[in-house]
């Protein structure tokens, strides 16, 4: 996985499409935002109105002996310290919601987005990289909106409220604590430029961590095969697990010298005040209540600006997150229903390949496939035969439009496959991969997942159909069994019946399926294939084929060397042309 690239360092700063993108996503909470606004306005001017209230009662109650008066003041702060806390409570409450909600849009939008992702993207982006954007990067957003938003509005807004109060109050004085801000905004430009450089080391090594972990556990079988735990387990402590580490306490430093000299500059500013301040009262220039309020300013004035530098590390993550996910989500989708496409009607099955050419990047000069001619009458079983990387796999591709063609054209029934919409296409073909990809959930889900309203009684024709009933009905709850993510509990010739099964419940007019190539015991190889044989019946199929019995039963064997089709015809006539696929077949 690749760490964050220098495109994405870049965006690190304030980017007003991706403010505007995230502000989209927004509006739809629009009123909920307006509440917590209106409430983080009282919640501010209640943490305002707090130290001149407190002075005032020590000023008039407590220095002369007022009882009543302190009674007051004391019943004044708790009123206004209680509806503040209530305000800053339905501020919080309504903008975790509003957070919740936009992020469940976008995460929303992502995954539709990505599912019509054309296969070349998903062949470039680790699926790992992927679920860190939807989760981590989704996450960061969540949080800013949550916490940042209004929180960073509220605390603009207390800065402003106590600034005005203090200028109201006593200009000299606002100044010389104005003088110490001076020293704080030096600070904290110098912690800026260092926080940022931290932040993008954790950013980096976490993500490192993400790929290793995501490696090492879709790799765990090949690992262990090969006995190379220690190895990993090396790389993985030694570089990736400790350069975390070690970036996470730079940046814990970096932040632990930030915080305290915030705190120790407040605390000047407070011996400043109280000198100042003191040596005025005591000349009965200024009165207690004045310099009872400033003190009590002084800690409210460096709050809102410490939650500002702490912020900072949020905004940075969360323009970078949104300009990822953005990014994401405007790539444009390769394959995609021209604005006229028409449905496909109901189809016979003919397929033709029109001269099709095609190379998998566009300015590449590797042609995969070259100039192929094919015409496949409709109930045709085509075994498609060649060595590896000949192009078997890229020709099936084109016909169920997973990539568009370079050259030529792929036509069902006479209909180019570009022009009609890929749902009315795909719908009527049907695949087997030579890796049977099951769902976590029951047998009987599987299979009904080639025909999401077929019935239990359809569902279990099917798999009698393909000789899988057996199995099945041993299985420990027979047809309820859950077979765990990726099938694990079963052998791979029963996941190759359930495959069929699923085939041949969605009963499409044309079938592609990839052999599995991996050895099968005698007893299911003779299952399988007359299971194949069931489920080739009477449609178009294409077979990419490793199996003798299964190429010499087809009507039209296809031979492919390196993207052409080098011989095409039945079994018997390829082998009177005594060419390359009798010499195959004599090999064999
Ligand atoms: P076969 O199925 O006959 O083994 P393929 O159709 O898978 O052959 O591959 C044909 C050629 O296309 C090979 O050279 C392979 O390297 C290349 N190829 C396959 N998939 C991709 C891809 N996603 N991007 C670029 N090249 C690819």
């Amino acid at each position: 996985m690749a760490a964050i690239t220098t495109e994405e360092q870049d965006r690190l700063e304030f980017d007003w499409d991706v403010t505007k993108r995230l502000v989209s996503y927004l509006t739809p909470n629009k009123t909920r935002i307006y509440w917590a606004l209106a409430a983080s306005v009282l919640s501010a001017a209640a943490s305002v109105a707090g130290p001149p209230i407190v002075s005032w009662a020590i000023d008039q109650g407590v220095h002369t002996r007022n009882l009543t008066v302190v009674g007051a003041g004391v019943l004044a702060y708790l009123i206004t310290q209680g509806l503040g806390a209530l305000a800053f409570r339905v501020q919080i409450r309504l903008m975790a919601v509003t957070g919740q909600r936009a992020i469940q849009a976008l995460r929303n939008d992502l995954f539709s987005h990505l599912q019509h992702m054309s296969l070349s993207f998903f062949a470039k982006y680790e699926t790992g990289r992927l679920i860190a954007r939807i989760i981590n990067d989704v996450n960061t957003l969540r949080e800013a909106i949550t916490w940042a938003v209004v929180g960073t509005f509220r605390d603009l807004l207390s800065l402003i409220g106590v600034v005005i109060t203090m200028i109201l109050i006593n200009l000299p004085l606002t100044l010389v604590s104005f003088g110490v801000l001076a020293i704080l905004i030096f600070v904290a430009n110098i912690w800026r430029i260092y926080a940022r450089k931290t932040y993008l080391a954790v950013v980096e090594t976490n993500a490192k961590v993400n790929a290793e972990l995501a490696e090492a556990f879709n790799g765990v079988r090949v690992t262990q095969a090969f006995n190379r735990q220690a190895y990993n387990y090396d790389r993985f402590a030694t570089t990736f697990n400790y350069n975390n580490r070690a970036s996470n306490i730079r940046a814990t430093l970096v932040a632990s010298l930030f915080f305290p000299s915030i705190e120790l500059i407040g605390g000047v500013a407070t011996g400043l005040l109280i000198y100042v301040g003191g040596t005025l009262v005591l000349q009965q220039e200024l009165s207690i209540f004045t310099l009872l309020t400033f003190v009590l300013y002084v800690d409210q004035f460096f709050q809102p600006i410490r939650m500002l530098a702490q912020r900072y590390n949020l905004f940075q993550s969360v323009m970078a997150a949104g300009y990822k996910l953005f990014h994401l989500l405007d790539r444009p989708i390769e394959i995609s229903d021209r604005a006229d496409a028409a449905l496909l009607p109901q189809i016979e099955g003919h397929v033709t390949f029109d001269q099709v050419s095609f190379t998998y990047e566009e300015e590449s000069d590797t042609v995969v496939l070259n100039d192929i001619n094919l015409d496949v009458p409709a109930g045709t079983t085509v075994a498609l035969v060649g060595h590896t990387g000949a192009g078997k796999s890229t020709l099936v591709k084109l016909l169920m439009r997973f990539y568009d063609v370079t050259e030529g054209a792929v036509k069902i029934d006479g209909v180019d496959v570009r022009v009609v919409t890929q749902n009315s296409l795909r719908s009527q073909m049907g695949v087997v991969l030579q890796e049977t990809y099951l769902f976590s959930g029951t047998v009987m889900d599987n299979i009904r997942y080639g025909r999401l309203n077929a019935s239990d009684a359809e569902v279990i024709d099917a798999a009698k159909a393909v000789g899988a009933h057996d199995f099945i009905t041993a299985l420990e709850n027979g047809y309820h069994t859950e077979v765990r993510e990726g099938g694990s509990l079963l052998s791979q010739g029963q996941k190759q019946l359930l495959a069929f099964a699923r085939a041949l419940l969605a009963d499409p007019r044309i079938l592609i399926l990839d052999e599995a190539t991996s050895n099968i015991d005698t007893q299911t190889e003779k299952v399988i294939q007359t299971a194949l044989g069931r489920l080739l019946e009477g449609r178009t199929s294409f077979v990419i084929a490793h199996r003798l019995s299964t190429i010499v039963n087809s009507n039209l064997i296809v031979v492919m060397d390196h993207g052409k089709v080098i011989e095409q015809g039945s079994h018997q006539e390829l082998l009177a042309r005594n060419g390359a696929y009798a010499g195959m077949y004599t090999m064999a």
